[in-house]
C-alpha cells in the first residue's frame, strides 16, 4: 500500500531540500507540486494566453496532460503532453505565469486530482502550504516544518551573499515577515498547520540535523 507524507510550512524553512533528501532515503517519490503549476503556466503561455485569460486557461485543461516522470539518470522530469519541459518551466516568464494560473480555481482542482492520483499509486512526499490541509488530508504523516523568521532570513541572506549579491539582512527579514503574513491570510491555500500535524522547528539547526530529525519522525510512523 502506498504511504503519503505531507510537509507544509512557511517559505525558507527548508521544506523542499529536506523533503527531497528524506524521499531518497525512504525510497519515496518527491512530488514537486510547483513544477505542476509551472507546466500549466507554460501550456497557457504557448497558447498565447495571459494571466487575465482565466476562462481560456480553464478551457485548455481538458486538452493537456501533465505528468511527473524520471529520466535515465533517475532525475525527476516534467512532461507536458509527453514532451520533457523540465528546463522550459524554469524561466522568469513561466514563474509569473505559474503564479497567475495558480489563483484560478479550475487549475487548482485539476492539479488536486493529479496530486491525489500520484499519492494513490506511489508512496510520496509532497511539500508546500496546503498539502496536509487540502491536498492529502488523509496523509499518514503530516509535518509542519518551521523556523523563526530571523533564522530563515539569515539562511536566505547567507545564500544571496554566497552568490555575490549585495543585500541587507533587515530588508530580507522584513520580506520574510511580510510573506508569512500574506501566505497565512490569503483565500487560496493559506498556510496553516493541519490539526494533526507534527510541529517541527529547525531554528538554529544545520541541514543534516533537520533531515535526521524528520527521518526519525517518519520511520517511527511508517
Ligand atoms: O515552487 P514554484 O516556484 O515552482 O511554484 C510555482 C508557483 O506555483 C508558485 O508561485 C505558486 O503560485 C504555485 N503553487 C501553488 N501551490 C502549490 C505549488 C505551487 O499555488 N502547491
Amino acid at each position: 500500500m502506498s504511504i503519503a507524507i505531507a510537509i507544509d510550512g512557511p517559505a525558507g524553512a527548508g521544506k523542499s531540500t529536506i523533503a527531497k533528501l528524506a524521499a531518497k532515503e525512504l525510497g519515496f517519490i518527491y512530488v514537486d507540486t510547483g513544477a505542476l503549476y509551472r507546466a500549466i503556466g507554460l501550456a497557457a503561455a504557448r497558447r498565447g494566453l495571459t494571466a487575465e485569460d482565466k476562462e481560456a486557461v480553464a478551457a485548455m485543461l481538458p486538452e493537456i496532460t501533465v505528468k511527473l516522470a524520471f529520466n535515465e539518470n533517475h532525475e525527476q522530469i516534467v512532461l507536458l503532453d509527453g514532451e520533457d519541459v523540465s528546463g522550459l518551466i524554469r524561466t522568469p516568464e513561466i514563474s509569473m505565469m505559474a503564479s497567475a494560473v495558480s489563483a484560478i480555481p479550475e487549475v487548482r482542482a485539476f492539479l488536486l486530482d493529479l496530486q491525489r492520483d500520484m499519492a494513490r499509486t506511489d508512496s510520496v512526499i509532497m511539500d508546500r502550504r496546503e498539502i496536509g490541509t487540502v491536498v492529502l488530508p488523509n496523509a499518514k504523516i503530516k509535518i509542519f516544518l518551521s523556523a523563526s523568521p530571523e533564522c530563515r532570513a539569515r539562511r536566505r541572506y547567507d545564500e544571496l551573499i554566497e552568490k555575490g549579491m549585495d543585500v541587507n539582512y533587515d530588508d530580507i527579514l522584513n520580506d520574510v515577515i511580510a510573506r508569512d503574513y500574506a501566505d497565512s491570510h490569503r483565500d487560496i491555500a493559506p498556510l496553516k498547520p493541519a490539526a494533526d500535524a507534527i510541529m517541527v522547528d529547525t531554528s538554529g539547526e544545520d541541514l543534516e540535523t533537520s533531515v535526521n530529525k524528520l527521518l526519525q519522525i517518519m520511520r517511527d510512523r511508517i
